[in-house]
């Protein structure tokens, strides 16, 4: 489980080398429906008799359904339009997508992540700018997070390869790029990351710690890619086609 929502609940589930997302609501239904939306939401319905084990079976035979169902809608994903930080506009985070909710309050300007909702609590709530630079500040404090997270456990799994660890980690906004390393043995990532799915940030994060050992893109870098990450190019892909 990643989340609970209000009455629903947000899962994932390993399906191959994909994972699928999907909402969980509990209803009065007499059998199990699933659904994939055009904003490539899975929404799954299951009757309250119903098992989390039980749903689970049933997403993971439908796999193969459920993942043509997304990339067939990926197909009609809008181009990325630009932010204007009003309530009802959606912005993801971690490949998920959440709608925004600027909410009057005269306490501590934050943004607040629940049910579903990225609650921007602001003085003014018609500050579209103000919106915009607690939003960011958000996503880059996540971000930072996140990467930190990840580079962890991806440098433990390295280090048998005989990966060194980063001398230094920075995070920064970038246009152009998701990741970099320096000729000091430095690690470089775009907070922008926040937006992707944890597997994409995973890649990017792989893909530099391997440039510690093999700083170029030989042979022996892609070898020591594939071997600790077999899927990795299902995840630069995923990441390419990202709408942020
Ligand atoms: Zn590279």
């Amino acid at each position: 489980m990643i989340a609970t929502t209000g009455t629903s609940t947000t899962h994932t589930v390993q399906f191959g080398s994909a994972e699928i997302a999907f909402t969980l609501a509990v209803t009065d239904r007499r059998s199990l429906k699933i659904t994939v939306g055009p904003d490539r939401q899975v929404m799954v319905e299951a009757p309250v008799a119903k098992s989390l084990d039980d749903v689970l079976t049933r997403v993971l035979r439908r796999g193969a359904w459920i993942i043509r169902q997304l990339e067939y809608f990926r197909r009609f994903q809008p181009l990325p339009t630009p932010r204007r930080y009003v309530s009802g506009e959606t912005h993801l985070y971690l490949g998920r997508q959440y709608r925004l909710k600027l909410i009057p309050d005269e306490g501590r300007e934050e943004v607040k992540l629940i049910r579903g909702y990225f609650q921007v609590l602001l003085h003014d709530a018609t500050d579209h700018a103000r919106a915009e630079r607690l939003l960011t500040r958000w996503f880059d404090t996540h971000g930072r997070a996140i990467i930190t997270d990840r580079l962890v456990k991806c440098h433990a799994e390295l280090q048998r390869y005989g990966v060194p660890a980063p001398t230094s980690v920075t995070f920064r906004r970038m246009e152009k790029r998701w990741g970099s390393c320096t000729k000091a043995g430095g690690v470089l990532f775009n907070t922008e990351l926040a937006h992707v799915p944890v597997p994409c940030i995973d890649y990017v994060v792989a893909h530099e710690l391997c440039h510690l050992k093999h700083p170029n893109h030989s042979p022996a870098f892609y070898a020591l890619l594939s071997q600790v990450m077999p899927d990795w190019r299902r995840r630069k892909e995923r990441l390419e086609t990202a709408v942020l």
